[in-house]
């Protein structure tokens, strides 16, 4: 009556790993720029080094007791509150979208690219009736009345 050993284990190899596979779409990106208001995220510490050396090189930053970052007011030497110094910073904001611009280029730029910020875009498209479909059937059947054989006679 050797009973033990018999016990009874799940399939092996029905332990399917239950592992992230490399590639995923969605880029991770936790290494994230610690000033106020600045939203860069890098995958690496390497390009949140370059970012902080390159990116805030001009701004006057100070550390706060979380561990983000205040833009400070190189006039006042005090810290902006909240977002301010990004604002400052960046001045031209699209206000559809809510990206912002160092210049007005830049804002230039993504308008004219991204036409749900572009209202000139929009109103092309509602002129070519795009748009909500109001009058559907109201004006279907005009086509075709000017629609004569214009032939070309020729002159002489
Ligand atoms: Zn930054
Ligand atoms: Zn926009």
């Amino acid at each position: 009556m050797q009973g033990t050993g018999g016990n009874p284990v799940g399939l092996p190899g029905s332990n399917f790993p239950n592992m992230t596979p490399f590639g995923l779409e969605q880029e991770i990106k936790p290494f994230r720029c610690p000033v106020i208001g600045c939203e860069k995220a890098y995958k690496n510490q390497n390009g949140l080094k370059y970012h902080k050396q390159h990116g805030h090189q001009n701004q006057q930053l100070k550390e706060n007791p979380d561990g983000s970052f205040s833009i400070v007011d190189p006039v006042t030497s005090i810290p902006y509150p909240g977002t301010v110094g990004m604002e400052k910073e960046k001045p031209y904001r699209c206000e559809t979208c809510g990206k912002r611009y160092k210049n007005l280029n830049g804002l230039k730029y993504h308008r004219q690219h991204s036409p749900p910020c572009n209202p000139e875009l929009r109103n092309q498209m509602q002129g070519l009736g795009i748009g909500p479909p109001s009058n559907l059937g109201m004006n279907a059947n005009v086509a075709g009345a000017g629609l004569g054989p214009m032939g070309d006679m020729g002159g002489f």
